[in-house]
């Protein structure tokens, strides 16, 4: 017998190895990763026991068990990374079935026939044990490597793929334990004693597993790694109690027997809390990662539907565009032949009834031809088809053109319309009809929501490059959410507004925006409350 404290080690190592195997494959005994995990721990205790014989017995077939151990755990470790943390590509089942029979008749001529292992010991020190090979040991060497570097490599692509934050980590840390625990026993079981004849370190090849055992138990205790972080604690409790009531029996008085029974009480209790504080845990995770699944859900369906709903609002502006082009021409004739049904050309009209009827006609077509002007506008608009023909214009045109047709309005109404100009240099890069448009919807609600006072139209110029125009009324005022969703959208009306105006119908400032948008400008709306009046304001960048 060589030494002793490596071989306790390896006992340990050997039994935490098989008891982390066969816990992982008792939580899913028919998931393919939970039995391929297991495989690998069953292939490395082969391989740490097969040693762990050849150094406590005089049986000498270790060293041959020890390789065929090493040559299925890695087998299964190649298997496994193209499973774990999912599978990336269908494994063909030719291949499968080739590398599976293949790595076990590899096995079985390890195990009983001299062509790896040829003698067990010819050299032995603390650290290490070497034995004769046989011709088909650089064969051995070979394959091992290669299905080695081969998971590796796998579990390394999938890392830079992979999307879940958890399955991430998981793969991280089984990853950091494989490679340092693989690096380790290839370097000195295989690569030092082939390639430089340095055999004195291959006892300690076995002990890397502990680190993928390590990594292996972080990932199941911090990052959920096959769901076994209750059976774990509950085993570990168990193994602990089992030995804590040993020593009760075992105990050499009665008084130590007493003292005993009361640290395994305690201990029982510790242990329920622990497994209870674990259960709980997961538990939280579980509803963590259900929220947060929801959450993604949600998220996808929204951004499925802000595309639909743009692909549909897309689709009503050319159906609108088209209709109107449709109707434009049949109303443009009807209001062509009543004109000159009106003007007499046909004849005079001698029924006064007759005139009046056709004079409304005449009138209601008129109306409809600007709404469907209207309408045309804003699809061009929002189509990115209402070309503007900016040039060099002055705003006090634009304002006064707007006052000067709709002062009648506001006499009729006894209001006043003031008109106050603060900024010196009042001229624009603009489209005059455009920009006429929208002040004229603006000014024209001023005046057709106020009742009493007036309307104050009022030029500043903010910064040097922008101008504010505000038109401020006495009116009917409105609330926060009228506010809020008179520029949202079409037909947006405000209570206060249908109370008075019955007629309206919600197109006006929704044009104005569209061509002050257009125009790289803002307009926005301001007020006290109903009743305490309004102000619309219009921010125009001069170029
Ligand atoms: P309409 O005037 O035909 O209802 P608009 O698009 O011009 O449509 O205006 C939308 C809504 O904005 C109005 O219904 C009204 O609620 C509100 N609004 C616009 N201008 C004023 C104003 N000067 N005073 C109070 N409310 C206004």
């Amino acid at each position: 017998m060589i030494s002793f404290f490596p071989n306790i080690i390896f006992f340990l190592t050997l039994l935490i190895n098989l008891f982390l195997g066969f816990a992982v494959f008792l939580k899913s005994p028919q998931k393919l990763i939970n039995r391929l995990y297991f495989l690998i721990s069953l292939g490395s205790s082969l391989w740490i026991g097969g040693l762990l014989l050849l150094n406590v017995t005089p049986w000498n077939l270790g060293g041959r068990l020890s390789f065929a151990g090493a040559l299925l755990a890695i087998w299964f470790f190649l298997w496994f990374s193209l499973e774990f943390p999912f599978r990336e590509k269908e494994i063909p089942l030719p291949i499968l079935l080739f590398g599976n029979i293949f790595t076990v008749i590899f096995s079985f001529i390890i195990l009983l026939s001299p062509l790896v292992v040829q003698k067990e010991v010819i050299n032995e020190t603390a650290f290490g044990v070497v034995g004769k090979f046989g011709v088909l040991y650089p064969a051995f060497g070979i394959y091992f490597l290669l299905l080695m570097i081969g998971g590796i490599l796998n579990l390394f692509h999938k890392l830079k793929t992979i999307k879940k934050e958890l399955e991430r980590k998981q793969l991280e840390y089984f990853l950091i334990g494989s490679t340092l625990t693989l690096g380790l026993s290839s370097a000195t079981n295989l690569i030092l004693p082939f390639f430089r004849g340095i055999w004195q370190y291959s006892k300690l090849g076995p002990l890397g597993t502990i680190f993928l055992l390590f990594f292996t138990f972080l990932a199941i205790t911090r990052y959920h790694l096959f769901g076994i972080e209750v059976i774990l604690t509950e085993l570990l409790v168990g193994m602990i109690g089992i030995l804590l009531i040993v020593q009760i029996f075992t105990a050499p008085t009665v008084l130590w027997r007493i003292v005993n029974s009361g640290i395994f009480i305690l201990f029982c209790i510790f242990g329920y809390l622990l497994i209870r504080g674990v259960f709980r845990e997961i538990r939280r995770r579980e509803e963590l990662e259900k929220i947060a699944q929801r959450e993604r859900a949600l998220r996808e369906e929204a951004e499925r539907l802000a595309q639909e709903f743009q692909r549909l609002d897309k689709v009503k502006n050319q159906f609108i565009l088209t209709t109107q082009h449709h109707l434009r021409t049949p109303l443009s004739i009807i209001k062509g032949y009543l004109a000159t049904i009106l003007g007499g050309i046909y004849g005079e009209i001698k029924n006064q009834k007759i005139n009046q009827a056709l004079k409304n006609t005449l009138l209601a077509t008129q109306r409809l031809i600007t709404l469907v002007n209207e309408f045309l506008d804003i699809s061009q608009f929002q189509l990115g088809k209402g070309a503007l023909k900016k040039e060099e214009i002055n705003l006090k045109d634009v304002l006064n053109e707007v006052a000067c047709e709709l002062k009648p309005e506001a006499e009729k109404k006894k209001l006043y319309l003031k008109m106050i100009f603060k900024a010196k240099d009042l001229k624009l890069k603009a489209d005059f009809q455009r920009l006429k448009e929208a002040f004229f919807n603006l000014i024209d609600n001023a005046i057709k929501y106020t009742q009493k006072g007036g309307v104050e139209i009022k030029v500043e110029s903010k910064a040097p490059e922008t101008l504010l125009v505000s038109i401020k009324d006495t009116g009917i005022g409105m609330s926060k959410e009228t506010l809020s969703k008179i520029f949202k959208g079409l037909f947006e009306r405000g209570k206060e507004a249908e109370a008075v105006e019955l007629t309206g119908k919600g197109i006006g400032l929704f044009i104005s925006k569209t061509l002050i948008d257009a125009h790289g400008g803002k307009i926005w709306a301001d007020s006290q409350g109903p009743g305490k009046g309004s102000t619309f304001f219009v921010e125009l960048p001069k170029k």
